[in-house]
């Protein structure tokens, strides 16, 4: 078999035929004929200068394929094909295009690995754009605000950033990841390396129909890239790139139920999901649960406002492994602790699981979910491979 290669494709459903597209590649690798508009593969270098001007965003389509559609299957068609079950170009996990960047698309492969195979969103998820700005065309952002999140007296320095995209459209959705390379030249020579950072704030901005983003963002000691962050003062400018990542989205389905189980800035898009949650629905819905653990309550980011999201919405469990005079707890405890509604949430088709932060959590949060399957008479693996497939078991560690 060929190895995998990443294609550009429009949807015909949606497609207007204005032929914005065309006029804006400047390769010619867009044509039509009376049917349809279509992509040549052997031109197409993703250079992304064809989507912002498309009017109908059809022309934002991906599909990794073992030989790419021709010319003539494109314009034949009615609709877009289904993705095929193959694994991505680079990736080896999944056939869902996250980052064209390679780089970036190993960092997402890496940080999904947890969850044993092949990553899918949720069947109801939105569609995600990916990749939309590059190192060579990066989104100018200028930064509204940048707060501490910890108390001053606590170990870790986690800020939250709200990025101000002005007048440039940057479509997130929530679980998505945006990419910053610290500015200047590392020893070689060559520019830093892209950082991923997940986006924290819900798809229409901190505010409704505000065109801005926030990042959650922890100082790491000797840290290039998050030094860089955490540095940024008020009407700085920023140059992002992506948006990156097109499985660890949310469900649109409101009797979802969402467990989300973090550490740290493994927050960030549960801090999204909440927030798109509170806003969109309106009526009666699906839980959400969140095991939420840091080392004390003045390093745990979003610890104030957490408290006030209504308990109605989200069952909070905030979890300390060093307060004195308490003993450790870690988010494996406290699912230990919660295992009857752990087992019944798992064995639900209706749970979608996200796991996010640090990668040392993994084995811990594995091993909790393995015994407490196995307390239920469930078989763990099975369950977790059967939701990985549909779209409802996710991890991002870093
Ligand atoms: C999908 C994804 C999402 C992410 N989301 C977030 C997020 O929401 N928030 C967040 O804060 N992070 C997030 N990260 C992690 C983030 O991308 C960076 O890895 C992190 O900020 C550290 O980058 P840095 O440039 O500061 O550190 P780097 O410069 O890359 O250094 C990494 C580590 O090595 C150490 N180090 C560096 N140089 C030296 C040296 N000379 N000697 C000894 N030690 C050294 C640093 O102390 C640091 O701990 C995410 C990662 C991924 C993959
Ligand atoms: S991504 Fe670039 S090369 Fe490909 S069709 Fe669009 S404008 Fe042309
Ligand atoms: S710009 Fe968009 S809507 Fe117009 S022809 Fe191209 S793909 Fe179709």
């Amino acid at each position: 078999m060929n190895a995998p290669v990443k294609q550009h494709l429009i949807d015909p459903e949606i497609c207007i035929r204005c032929h914005t597209c065309e006029e804006a590649c400047p390769v010619d690798a867009i044509t039509h004929d009376e049917n349809n508009v279509v992509v040549d593969a052997s031109l197409c270098n993703f250079c992304m200068n064809c989507i912002a001007p498309c009017p109908t965003g059809s022309i934002d389509n991906w599909r990794v394929v073992a030989t790419p559609y021709s010319l003539e299957e494109q314009l034949s068609w009615m609709e877009l094909p289904e993705q095929e079950d193959l694994p991505a170009a680079g990736e080896g996990t999944s056939g869902t295009i996250e980052a064209f960047d390679d780089e970036v698309a190993a960092l997402l492969a890496e940080a999904h690995k947890g969850a044993g195979g092949a990553a899918k969103a949720p069947a109801s998820a939105s569609k995600p754009s990916v990749n939309l700005f590059t190192n060579a065309n990066p989104a100018i952002a200028t930064v509204q605000g940048n707060y501490r999140l910890t108390a001053e007296t606590a170990d870790a320095d986690v800020r939250h950033i709200i990025l101000d995209l002005g007048s440039t459209p940057f479509p997130v959705l929530e679980g998505q990841s945006v990419g910053i390379a610290p500015p200047g030249l590392g020893a070689q020579g060559r520019p830093h390396r892209m950082r991923l950072y997940s986006v924290s704030s819900p798809r229409d901005g901190e505010r409704p129909n505000t065109n801005n983003l926030s990042l959650t963002v922890k100082r790491e000691p000797g840290g290039l890239a998050s030094n860089y962050v955490c540095d940024l003062a008020r009407g700085d400018q920023v140059r992002l790139t992506g948006p990156f990542g097109s499985t660890f989205l949310m469900p649109n389905d409101p009797q979802a139920n969402i467990l989300m189980i973090c550490t740290g800035t493994g927050s960030a898009p549960f801090r999204g999901f909440t927030m798109r949650r509170q806003r969109a629905l309106a009526g009666p819905s699906g839980g959400m649960t969140l095991i939420f653990g840091a080392r004390t309550p003045e390093s745990l980011p979003y610890f104030g406002p957490l408290k006030k999201v209504p308990d109605a919405l989200l069952a909070k469990h905030l979890v300390f492994s060093r307060v004195e005079g308490r003993p450790k707890e870690y988010v494996q405890d406290r699912m230990r602790a919660e295992k009857d509604r752990i087992a019944a949430l798992i064995a639900s088709e209706n749970t979608h699981v996200y796991v996010c932060g640090l990668k040392a959590m993994e084995i811990g949060v594995e091993s909790a979910f393995e015994d407490i399957a196995r307390g239920a008479g469930l078989n763990w693996r099975t369950i977790r491979d059967g939701m990985r497939h549909s779209g409802r078991y996710h991890v991002e560690t870093y």
